[in-house]
């Protein structure tokens, strides 16, 4: 439905945008995080987008993993700091290993997780991972990477109101933006993005307590169901998230400094 003169202002956007979005920063040194945050369209997308997953997917009531989720969940709630944050954990009823956390600070975990992670120090190194991609705000750079197009919604409506499309062109817009930042947040996110997350996530472990030690573990799992299963099966967490020996190899090195952070509860 988009009109041409929608797309003849696609790349003037395109650039735009890109040239007004810092790269995220993370000082694996000292666990200094530079990153811009989420812009409210992605937050309120990233909101939209659990809601709708938890009307179309059965939520787990199942009293082990629930009680696991919340207990990780509250330790790490406590050493992340997400601007206005509306954290919320749910448990969805799916055999697939995946976790995923959205703009916002909203997290879901399958249940066909557990079987991989088996203990709480498991369970922190993924969902760690997870909220560090949001800390870092990758999902707002993936966007941009693969698409060429932002989530500024409010910045092509101005855009397009100030070129006199009409109403029809502006709501369809909308909608291409919408699809947009869904597309962004199943897409594989970059191998720096992997490593930073990796390692920022490790630290946040640390700090809630677990050993980061533990997230080497936890991988080499992951990585060992996945040779069980065969290539073709790989479910999305691990098509967005490949492991190879040279992931492992660099967390392994930042290990000593995780460790440094690491104060057992
Ligand atoms: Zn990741």
């Amino acid at each position: 439905m988009l009109n041409r003169k929608f797309v003849s202002i696609i790349p003037a956007v395109a650039v735009l945008v890109i040239a007004s979005c810092a790269v995220s920063s993370f000082d694996p040194n000292t666990g200094e995080v530079r990153a811009n945050a989420p812009s409210s369209a992605l937050v309120s997308q990233g909101g939209k987008q659990f809601d709708q997953m938890k009307r179309e997917k059965k939520i787990s009531t199942n009293p082990t993993y629930n009680a696991q989720v919340q207990r990780v969940a509250n330790r790490l709630k406590s050493v992340i700091d997400i601007p206005n944050a509306k954290w919320e954990f749910v448990v969805f009823e799916d055999s697939t290993p995946n976790a995923f956390a959205l703009p916002g600070g909203k997290v879901g975990v399958h249940t066909g997780l557990f079987q991989i992670t088996q203990d709480d120090a498991g369970l922190a190194a993924v969902l760690g991972h997870e909220i560090s991609h949001v800390v870092l705000n990758h999902s707002q750079q993936r966007i941009n990477q693969a698409t060429g197009v932002a989530v500024g919604t409010l910045l092509l409506d101005t855009i397009l109101s100030a070129k006199g499309a009409d109403k029809t062109t502006r709501a369809a817009t909308a909608t291409g933006v919408a699809a947009a930042g869904t597309m962004g947040m199943i897409l594989p996110y970059s191998r720096k993005a992997e490593l930073q997350s990796d390692q920022l996530g490790t630290l946040y472990m640390a700090r809630a307590g677990y050993d980061p030690a533990e997230a080497i573990q936890l991988w080499k799992r992951f990585s060992a169901w996945r040779i069980k299963q065969g290539e073709s099966e790989s479910p999305e967490f691990l098509r967005t998230h490949p492991l190879d020996q040279s992931r492992v190899a660099a967390l392994q090195e930042f290990l000593p400094t995780a460790q440094r952070e690491y104060k057992p509860r």
